[in-house]
Order: structure tokens, then C-alpha cells, then sequence
């Protein structure tokens, strides 16, 4: 199966062959060895994303807004763990429920 594939180097439309190593005809750039860079290049931005959803609490910073940022933390770390407790929580009480039927 081929389909056209636009070159990310210099945005030229080709015909792709399937092939692993498939070139640009026009500028003999490697198709895949691009993709591969774009994907590793979003996965770099992905974890950079979930550390910066954290504050980082800094030494200068006034005693308030560390107070702040402390609580912002812990309130993300909460609700990520929280929604697992409450999964665990209510399989706990579906089986002592089910105890004491028995
Ligand atoms: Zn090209």
C-alpha cells in the first residue's frame, strides 16, 4: 500500500513505497528516522508537561506562596491517589458486604 507523505524537511509531497528506509526524492531525507526524532520529540514534551504541572518550591520564595504552592501539590497528588482509594475502597466494601451475607 503506498500513500503520499508530505516531507517534514522540505514539505515536498511524495509517493511512499512502505519501505523502513524510505527517502524524499527530493531531498533524500529519511522518512523514518524523522518520525522516530518527532515522536522521541514528543514524548520529551510530554514529561516535561507532567513535571511542570508540579510547583517547584523555591528557596526564596515568601513564606506564603511556598505555603501555596505546597498546598497546590498536594492537592494534584490527592486527587490523582484519591480517585485510586476511592476504586479500592469500594471493592473493600462490596467484599465485606458480600462477608456478611454469607
Ligand atoms: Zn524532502
Amino acid at each position: 500500500m503506498s500513500s503520499e507523505i508530505k516531507c517534514p524537511v522540505c514539505e515536498k509531497w511524495s509517493i511512499r513505497t512502505g519501505k523502513i528506509d524510505d527517502r524524499c526524492p527530493n531531498c533524500n531525507a529519511q522518512f523514518d528516522a524523522v518520525r522516530l526524532q518527532y515522536a522521541e520529540e514528543n514524548r520529551i514534551n510530554a514529561e516535561k508537561i507532567k513535571k511542570d504541572s508540579y510547583l517547584i518550591i523555591k528557596e526564596g520564595d515568601d513564606p506564603v506562596v511556598q505555603m501555596f504552592k505546597e498546598f497546590v501539590n498536594w492537592l494534584r497528588w490527592a486527587t490523582f491517589y484519591g480517585i485510586s482509594v476511592i476504586y479500592v475502597a469500594i471493592a473493600v466494601m462490596i467484599i465485606v458486604y458480600g462477608l456478611i451475607m454469607l
